[in-house]
């Protein structure tokens, strides 16, 4: 199961990818465009696939939104710019990380040794967990309970739903878009976004030991949230 599919159609950067992945003894299949990635991802099932979001054929984007629910694997993708615009639909189509070219071998390595943990989490999610903890907290999903340092903390449901949410998604960026849509099953307006930040203020005054330097849930700038995981 570590297998990794990449989609690139720059020769040189398709090149350095695997090469580097090989090293690390990853088995590596490759695509340079959409069509033939896609083929490969069924043909194969690869844990992870590191997609290109400026392909020849079409839009990387696209290519998530039309095959996200036939494909099992982790989505990392790649942009050429620092483009949060791009970014954020390509999370809220379903990808689930993204690393900006150029990109250090280290930090490539690093996001798929997170893609492959998070498999192995998923795998043993299966298995019924009902409790969650990280650092001081703990949350208890089948009573709805949340502990700081074991001294229960109260929060309101929407507060509740989003760091379940969140917590659920450990070391995933997920979008305004994506908790909105979970926790208020809509599609996001302008107003549930500001709603999302009063709220989330809230929120982490209740479980942050500093609300200016948050260590459970994380902002990522002009993208979104995630709960770390380090
Ligand atoms: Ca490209």
């Amino acid at each position: 199961m570590s297998k990794i599919l990449i989609i690139e159609d720059d020769l040189s950067i398709r090149h350095f990818v695997s090469t580097l992945l090989m090293t690390q003894k990853y088995d590596v299949i490759e695509a340079n465009d959409g069509q033939s990635g896609f083929a490969l991802a069924l043909s194969h099932n690869p844990a992870v696939i590191i997609l290109d979001l400026g392909l020849p054929d079409m839009d990387g984007v696209e290519w998530i939104e039309k095959y996200r629910t036939l494909i099992n694997a982790t989505i990392i993708c790649v942009t050429a710019r620092d483009d949060h615009p791009s970014k954020v639909a390509a999370l809220d189509a379903g990808a689930d990380d993204y690393l900006t070219k150029p990109f250090n071998p280290g930090e490539l390595l690093a996001r798929i040794r997170v893609a492959f943990r998070h498999l192995s989490h998923k795998t043993s999610a299966n298995l019924a967990i009902s409790e969650f903890s990280y650092r001081n907290l703990l949350i208890d999903f089948d009573k709805g309970r949340i502990f700081l340092k074991n001294v229960e903390i109260h929060l309101t449901p929407i507060e509740y739903q989003i760091l379940l949410f969140l917590a659920k998604n450990q070391g995933r960026v997920c979008t305004s878009r994506m908790i909105i849509r979970d926790v208020w099953g809509s599609t996001a307006t302008e107003g549930d976004i500001q709603n999302l930040r009063v709220v989330m203020a809230n929120l982490r005054r209740k479980i942050e030991p500093s609300t200016t330097q948050p260590t459970y849930i994380l902002t990522v700038t002009g993208v979104g949230y995630r709960f770390n995981d380090e």
